[in-house]
């Protein structure tokens, strides 16, 4: 019996699950929280408790429980964590930062406040207090609007040009404003930290988007971006994870604008979409970092092993129901193909089902083979 402190997740998905796989090597027993039994992590889990990850009643018995506790989602109940950290509890995130990161004009403030770099910004608690600063000419066309809370994967934000999409396309939600950046290149740096204050980051990545679904569908490492820009990042990435003085991950999202400055956009302080390529591609995953970080354990390596891509296995648009996968063998037949099926029972229009990494010795092998794996691999119903 291995001596690690009893661990809880809340939330049971995809990065759940893979937390609980990065776990199995060590043994660790790893016991999570939410709605069904059937979500991703259910069969990796040594225990799943059926609650929600919402509720400060289900979340407070939960992780009463618990010595540790971590999340694979933000949109938990803070206030739970919070009477949890009261009572000796190690949570990391820890909920205050927690509570910052939910809220993006709250994370937006902190940035400001913290001289992170990062886009300008303005608060708006309503569409009708936009359109009035528009009117009175203290708000200029275009920008990007956020709802400030429950936002994810592009949904609650609107990219705001004409007057027309003044009209057609606010969001009615309290929202942050930002000036619309001109992104070169959109990246991300994940990065650990342990309570010994040890910090470790990745390599960053360049994300790249579908236009429809505003996913990232294609994940390049490394990221084609200068030494010296890597170097900034890198910095950013440390700095922001000492602000926010958080244990385990910190997955930081940022924009390379066209005049070579490097922004900070969000962040999100657990295992991240931009990290799934480190299961195949570096000495230690993101998962296994997470579990080190917020275990006190010593950080891993994050060295890189080869040049990788990322895909994501993206519901079919025109498919809901029941899913199989079609040309899963097919794909299986490329070398250097690494398939990861979540285990969603139903496929959903861009729902987010798995993920192929694809490692090579380069970056343009690597790309051509997950543009095949793309035309091939399909999340159907
Ligand atoms: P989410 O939390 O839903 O992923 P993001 O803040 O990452 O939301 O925004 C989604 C995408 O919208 C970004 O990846 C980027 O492509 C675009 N975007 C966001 N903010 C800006 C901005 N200030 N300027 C230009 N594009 C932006």
């Amino acid at each position: 019996m291995t001596n690690f402190p009893k661990l809880g997740i809340l939330g049971a998905g995809q990065l759940g699950k893979m937390l609980c796989q990065a776990a199995s090597p060590w043994n660790l027993p790893v016991y999570c929280l939410d709605a069904s039994k059937d979500f991703p992590a259910g069969p990796y889990c040594n225990e799943l408790t059926v609650g929600n990850f919402k509720s400060y009643e289900d979340v407070l018995q939960f992780g009463r429980q618990m010595e540790v506790l971590t999340i694979e989602i933000e949109h938990v109940n803070t206030e739970a964590l919070l009477q949890l950290q009261k009572e000796g509890k190690i949570i990391h995130p820890n909920p205050t930062a927690l509570s910052i990161i939910k809220d993006k004009g709250l994370q937006k403030q902190f940035y400001k406040d913290h001289q992170i770099p990062t886009s300008p910004f303005q608060l708006f608690d309503s569409a009708a207090q936009i359109k009035e600063a528009i009117r009175k000419g203290d708000l200029a066309l275009p920008f990007v609007q956020k709802a400030r809370t429950a936002g994810y994967d592009g949904k609650g934000v609107a990219v705001i040009r004409t007057m027309e999409d003044v009209e057609n396309k606010l969001l009615a939600a309290p929202s942050v404003i930002e000036a619309l950046v001109a992104i070169e290149k959109e990246i991300a740096v994940i990065v650990a930290r342990n309570a010994k204050g040890e910090i470790r980051t990745f390599d960053p990545v360049a994300m790249e988007f579908n236009p429809i679904a505003n996913l990232v569908e294609f994940l390049t490492c490394p990221a084609g971006i200068t030494p010296q820009q890597a170097k900034t990042a890198d910095e950013l990435a440390i700095q922001v994870i000492q602000a926010f003085d958080l244990c385990g991950l910190l997955a930081v999202e940022l924009f390379l604008d066209r005049q070579g400055n490097i922004l900070v956009n969000e962040v999100a302080p657990r295992p991240h979409n931009s990290g799934h390529h480190t299961i195949d591609s570096a000495i230690t995953s993101q998962y296994e970092q997470h579990l080190r970080a917020v275990l006190n354990l010593p950080l891993g390596s994050t060295q890189m092993l080869k040049p990788s891509v990322m895909v994501n296995l993206l519901g079919h648009p025109d498919h809901q129901g029941p899913v199989h996968y079609e040309g899963l063998e097919e794909v299986l037949h490329i070398e250097g193909v690494k398939v990861h099926i979540y285990g969603k029972a139903i496929t959903k229009p861009f729902r987010k089902m798995g993920h192929v990494t694809i490692v090579a010795d380069t970056i343009a092998e690597a790309k051509e083979k997950a543009r095949k794996v793309q035309g091939i691999l399909k999340s159907v119903s």
